[in-house]
């Protein structure tokens, strides 16, 4: 029997029974050594892997292949040879070389470097990461294989995502293995980062999408009024998802099965026309490569369907944003989660200790894991009252919140809250036991039971930088708590009570939402960057610089490069949207309303003629208060215009970002607050945009 989900799963990727099925098994030994970061890759296996992949890639309809990158932009690159060769007879051949394989080198000058690489030392280089799988990538327009590679500069810079990515997952394999076996006696020789993204996503109507420019340009609608019904009933949470949505999600999962995605759940989320995806968690590497290509299929896929996919963080204002939750956790070669807290965690030492570990590295650096999971986007989710706020907190639950408090206020941990029996009135269902500790929706960093759930993580998002950081972060901290057991010959539950005692500020259980909280926070001097642009700076903070080198994850110049990046993104970002903004504003809107304002005086003048006696004053009065605001718009967008270009004439770098936050975006508040209520005022045959209703509601 046909079944989709077995007939496709992993039929698009080089996956171990391939490889062990077209490989000569002392080949295969040596690939699969390196893959498991056991031993340095062989380049003597190239030649015969490459020839492999070529014969089972053109079994399966490829013609090109591509080293497939993940260069500063936040999304992928891929440049595609096919296979065409000649022989010495001129006769055309199929060829793949080790070398293709191992390496290529690329005119790179097109991708953000920030200042890393000047266009005319322009060569970067991209080098197989054999511990992420080779896939086909399978489209109605052919098929090509894709190798994924690293992206370094002639000098061995990292110019992309995946670098640093992999730089951080032996950092922490390194202090982590370390900690295990000097102070718990463990022998370990890796662990897994261990990673499962659930992503949010909006989906809409393509042809109405196509009717709006600012979703086009920017990913979000940069005027609208709020429609009759939002999500104040909340009936989209859960709810029965429609059947042409469904069609939809069917096709993603398939394309997303081929290339070994555990895509294991959907649903509707709780805005109108959101939804989530989310896998089952892979190793960090290869969880971030496959939310790429997530994001990748579901945009794809949704053209298919006459949809059109949004991932931007806020596409809707007073709407419920999209996040990526992302949930992290450490696991070692024998299967062990180290956040697993056991029967008796208050015993359980292990716990504990990588517990302490993250809450002192989330603390020590709030605000670069903030500045890590979030773009311009992120800014219009963080602090709404639907999404985490933008100050970072902990929250651990009853049980192990408990047990922390016990370990500060007494010096050690003597009990464990348990579970109750889950007590429903009815007496057909089976009683069992709850977890010991509820969740807590509001958190942006959030224990939930065996792992950590960061919420902070913007939609559009890539996870690598994210995970990067977070790796890096614990594995600073990891080795600081090792050395006061190993060399300072403290006891570790001495260490682990210092560190707690020391960093309890960043535990916080409550309503992440509340005004008290952010008070509290202020209080307890955690950083409220409400804005992305004033949280690029920790990237080049001196702690960030020392824990990133120290770890060697990111040089000081590269941490320095992907702050300009990012300033520059921010400006060039507000750029769009405040061009998009005067582009609407002034060939859609304002022709609108004048023609609306026509056929208001035009009525008035015709009442007015058919009857003497006949009251216009509420037409006129339309008219009046039409008018007001299409000056208010007018005035706003003279405005808006005089900001940007001198935005533009401000030095690149901090200083522009600053001037788009502080004055441009000030700006486009103001102009569209007239048009959003002229919305409402205006005939909806005249008004030139499909609305919030039509765009959530279809
Ligand atoms: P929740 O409903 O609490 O968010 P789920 O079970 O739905 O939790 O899991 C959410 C995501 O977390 C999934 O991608 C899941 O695979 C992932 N996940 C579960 N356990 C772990 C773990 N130990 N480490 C990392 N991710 C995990
Ligand atoms: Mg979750």
């Amino acid at each position: 029997m046909a079944n989709c989900l077995i007939d496709n799963f992993e039929k698009n990727v080089f996956n171990d029974e391939v490889m062990k099925e077209r490989l000569s098994s002392e080949v295969y030994t040596k690939l699969k050594m390196a893959i498991d970061n056991r031993e340095k890759l062989d380049i003597s296996i190239a030649d015969e892997v490459a020839s492999a992949m070529k014969g089972w890639a053109i079994e399966k309809g490829a013609t090109h292949f591509t080293h497939w990158f993940q260069p500063m932009t936040g999304l992928t690159a891929e440049k595609h040879d096919s296979f065409v060769s000649f022989d010495k007879n001129k006769k055309m051949i199929l060829e793949f070389s080790g070398k293709e394989l191992i390496q290529g080198e690329s005119d790179a000058s097109s991708f953000p470097s920030g200042g890393l690489r000047q266009t005319f030392e322009a060569r970067g280089y991209t080098t197989w990461d054999c511990t992420s799988p080779v896939f086909l990538k399978e489209t109605k327009a052919g098929v090509t294989l894709c190798i994924p590679t690293i992206f370094c500069s002639y000098t061995g810079e990292a110019l992309d995502k995946k670098t640093p990515l992999l730089r951080s997952i032996r950092a922490i394999n390194q202090e982590t293995i370390r900690a295990l076996k000097e102070i718990f006696n463990v022998e370990c020789n890796k662990i897994d980062v261990s990673v499962g993204p659930e992503q949010e996503y909006f989906l809409v109507d393509r042809d109405k999408y196509l009717k709006r420019e600012d979703l086009i340009f920017t990913g979000r609608t940069l005027f609208g009024a709020q429609a009759p019904k939002s999500q104040a009933v909340e009936a989209h949470y859960y709810g029965t998802i429609k059947e042409n949505v469904l069609e939809f999600m069917k096709e993603v999962n398939i394309e997303l099965w081929k290339l070994g995605v555990y895509a294991k759940t959907q649903h509707n989320e709780a805005a109108p026309a959101q939804y989530e995806i989310a896998p089952i968690y892979n190793t960090v590497n290869i969880a971030t490569d496959h939310n790429q290509l997530t994001m990748e299929a579901l945009k794809r896929v949704a053209r298919h369907h006459n949809l059109e996919v949004l991932l931007h963080e806020k596409p809707f204002k007073g709407v419920n944003g999209s996040g990526k939750h992302n949930n992290w956790s450490l696991i070692t070669d024998s299967g062990k989660n180290l956040f697993s807290p056991g029967k008796m965690p208050h015993e359980n030492n292990i716990f504990l200790f990588f517990l302490t570990a993250v809450i002192k590295a989330v603390d020590e650096n709030a605000l670069l894991l903030r500045m890590a999971s979030s773009g311009p986007g992120n800014d219009f989710r963080l602090g709404g009252h639907e999404a985490p706020p933008a100050i970072i907190s902990i929250y651990l639950g009853d049980q192990i919140g408990d047990i922390v408090n016990q370990i500060i206020n007494t010096g050690d941990a003597k009990t464990s809250k348990k579970g109750d029996v889950l007590n429903t009135g009815v007496d057909s269902v089976i009683a069992f036991r709850k977890d010991a500790t509820d969740r807590n929706r509001t958190s942006p960093f959030a224990f939930t039971g065996n792992k950590f759930e960061f919420r902070m993580v913007g939609s559009s998002e890539s996870i690598a930088c994210t995970n990067i950081m977070l790796n890096g972060i614990v594995a600073d901290s990891i080795r600081e708590m090792t050395d006061e057991v190993v060399i300072n010959k403290k006891n570790v539950r001495e260490v682990i009570k210092e560190t707690l005692t020391k960093h309890q500020r960043i535990i916080f259980n409550g309503n992440n939402y509340t005004e008290e909280w952010k008070k509290e926070a202020k209080k307890r001097g955690l950083p409220n960057a409400v804005s992305f642009v004033d949280s690029i700076k920790a990237l080049i903070d001196p702690h960030t610089i020392e824990v990133m080198d120290r770890n060697k994850i990111y040089t000081k110049t590269e941490l320095e490069s992907r702050a300009e990046i990012y300033y520059g993104v921010y400006a060039k970002t507000i750029n769009i949207e405040a061009m998009t903004m005067i582009e609407m504003a002034s060939k859609q809107y304002i022709p609108a309303v004048i023609k609306y304002m026509d056929k208001l005086s035009e009525t008035i003048v015709n009442v007015k003629q058919a009857s003497n006696s006949a009251d216009t004053t509420v037409i006129e009065k339309l008219l009046n208060d039409t008018s007001i605001l299409l000056l208010e718009a007018k005035e706003a967008l003279e405005n808006l215009k005089e900001k940007v270009a001198i935005a533009e004439t401000k030095p690149e770098g901090v200083k522009r970002a600053l001037f788009y936050r502080k004055e441009v975006f000030t700006i486009m508040g103001a102009l569209r607050y007239p048009i959003d209520k002229l919305e409402l005022l205006v005939d909806a045959d005249l008004w030139p945009v499909p609305s919030y209703g039509d765009l959530m509601f279809n």
